[in-house]
């Protein structure tokens, strides 16, 4: 008779049910039995920043798909496996007999190069290995094939590429039925676990995370594979008002997209950064991340909710157009994955990423001679400590900078305007840090951290690729006024300025002395005084700017290519 199907569902970047062709793919083969694992790889939880809101927002992800699994059969769940994929899965494929590992392809970063390791394992231990696309509208690995081999560095080339491929397929059915799950106990004693940490990806500078607790057994400290509880992760509450899974994902899709106008409407440098409660974006961004949201769902809802809408007409005001819509934002996530897909390991770093502009940042890293031992220290401006930590605590002086920053710090989440403010602010616009600490911070402090979209996007607003008008800068008081005169977004996250009128609430060091005591705040005493002068360093930065444009001073392994920069 035939062998068993014994499949191992390997959940990483689709914790969802809905729309999942890789977990379809999975339920073809109808197994007799499925292993749902989550395998907790140590190079997340240490090698990362991961702050405590990311942290929760994954918990409740992982809770969400569990419930719904033993929703569709008591007998199931989702089980949550401590340890390196690559040390603690070939043991499962042994003590659980496994016939087929089954995922969906993630082709971003280490997760790229973990799956051809584990791919090598299964294969040597004689088992099958299905991978699936299913995070991307697009098979990634077919658009940069399309141009050409290169990462796509424009909407105009990721457009030309595409225009190639298959349309994105419509989302599948979530499934009705589950398989239950296997015997999970073992022969032997459970593994310990020696966690190598592969150190080349590592956005934490060699330093460990911080002291998780609940990684130092395999199955979880009740033995059953449970989704840990946050305070079993030695972690405090999370600060964010943002629940995770794909319950709330679909939840949020459903409420945007019954507003028929608004998704016919939607036109991203409209949308107002200043809005939080509820904010003018669909902030699904973090839904996406975790995959508890499919991608072709919410483009093929967006779709069909433009195509039924009848507000258009003669004399109406008609669907906004690419890339301002809704679409277009979904294809700006496309663009950065094929060319980080393209640029490969190097793309979050400015070290050897042949798609970044080298840049004589004040702040920046330093590589040894073999190239991975990173040394941050200030380079230049001996200022630029003090306001990159400034800047992270929301504590720079400037309002608009420091609500940004603390709503960040507190939700997880900011509108992309705010990040561009940000960004702007601590690289090109002001303070001539390099963008890697700036992503740092945001892999820190976002729930949506994507190693694509994350430095993609950096490299964007610090003009070091994608993007090359440096000298558009985003003002610290015009830019926020153009949205919001009266500062909401200020009085929520810097309360201490909550009772300024509005002229000043942009600039409260500008109130005069009278004004500052009636709003209960006297500037560089209850809030700072602005950290730096914004016009002279605008100034400061932008010919600096001009001159590495100028030089064009960058290898194509991203170094120096002579003593000169940090002279300039
Ligand atoms: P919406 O406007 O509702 O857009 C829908 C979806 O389109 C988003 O959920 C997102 O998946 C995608 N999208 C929209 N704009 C972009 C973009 N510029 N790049 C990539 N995808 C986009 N986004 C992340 O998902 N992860 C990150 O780590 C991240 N880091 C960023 C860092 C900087 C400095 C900047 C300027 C932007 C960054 N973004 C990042 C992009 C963007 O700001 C967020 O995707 C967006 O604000 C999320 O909110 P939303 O879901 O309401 O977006």
């Amino acid at each position: 008779s035939e062998p068993a199907v014994r499949v191992l569902y390997w959940f990483r970047t689709d914790l969802r049910l809905h729309s999942s062709p890789a977990l379809h793919a999975a339920l073809a083969l109808q197994p007799e039995v499925i292993f749902p694992v989550w395998t907790w790889d140590p190079n997340y939880v240490f090698a990362h920043r991961v702050g405590v809101n990311r942290f929760g927002f994954l918990l409740e992800c992982m809770q969400d798909l569990s419930a719904s699994l033993t929703a569709l059969n008591p007998n199931t769940k989702l089980l949550v496996v401590r340890g390196a994929p690559q040390t603690v899965l070939p043991r499962l494929f042994q003590e659980w007999r496994i016939s087929h590992i089954v995922y969906e392809i993630d082709r971003a970063g280490y997760g790229a190069r973990r799956d051809l390791q584990v791919s090598a394992l299964a294969s040597q231990a004689g088992i099958k290995v299905i991978s699936v696309v299913g995070n991307t509208l697009y098979d990634l690995k077919e658009v940069v094939e399309l141009n050409g081999g290169k990462a796509t560095l424009s909407l105009a080339s990721w457009h030309a590429a595409v225009k190639k491929c298959p349309q994105p397929a419509r989302p599948l059915p979530a499934p009705t039925t589950f398989p239950p799950l296997g015997d999970t106990s073992f022969s032997q004693a459970y593994p310990s676990l020696d966690v190598p940490i592969d150190y080349s990806t590592d956005l934490n500078n060699g330093i460990r995370n911080r002291e998780v607790t609940c990684f130092d057994t395999f199955s979880g400290p009740k033995g059953d594979f449970g989704v840990p509880a946050i305070d079993e992760l030695g972690l405090s509450r999370p600060t964010t008002s943002i629940r995770g899974g794909e319950s709330e994902a679909l939840r949020r899709l459903a409420v945007f997209c019954a507003d028929k106008d608004r998704v016919a409407h939607f036109s991203k440098p409209q949308t107002s950064p200043a809005e939080f409660d509820p904010p003018e974006t669909t902030l699904l961004s973090p839904f996406l991340k975790f995959g508890c949201l499919s991608v072709h769902e919410f483009f093929w809802r967006v779709r069909d909710t433009v195509a039924s809408w009848e507000g258009g007409g003669p004399g109406k005001k008609p669907a906004t157009k690419e890339p301002e819509n809704l679409q277009g934002q979904l294809h700006f996530r496309e663009m950065y994955n094929a060319a980080e897909y393209a640029e490969g390991i190097h793309f979050g770093r400015i070290y050897k990423n042949s798609v970044c502009r080298f840049i004589d940042w004040d702040l920046r890293d330093e590589f040894g001679q073999d190239g991975a031992k990173i040394i941050p220290r200030p380079l230049g401006d001996p200022r630029a400590e003090e306001w990159f930590l400034a800047w992270k605590e929301g504590r720079t002086g400037f309002p608009w900078i420091d609500a940004i920053m603390r709503q960040l710090r507190q939700e997880g989440w900011i509108h992309h305007l705010a990040r561009h403010s940000v960004a702007c602010f601590l690289t090109r616009g002001q303070c001539y840090i390099s963008w890697e600490r700036g992503a740092e911070v945001f892999d820190e402090y976002l729930l949506d951290w994507d190693p694509c979209a994350n430095p993609g996007n950096w490299m964007w607003l610090s003009a070091s690729a994608f993007y090359h008008m440096y000298y558009r800068v985003y003002g610290v008081q015009s830019f926020p006024k153009k949205y919001d005169k009266t500062g909401k977004l200020v009085r929520k996250f810097c309360p201490e300025l909550s009772k300024f009128p509005d002229q000043f609430i942009y600039a409260p060091h500008l109130a005069p002395l009278e004004v500052q005591l009636s709003a209960g705040c006297v500037i560089g005493q209850d809030y700072p005084m602005p950290m730096l002068d914004d016009v002279a360093e605008k100034k400061r930065c932008m010919t600096r700017l001009k001159v590495a444009y100028a030089l064009g001073l960058y290898g194509s392994d991203g170094a120096v290519l002579d003593g000169t920069a940090d002279s300039l």
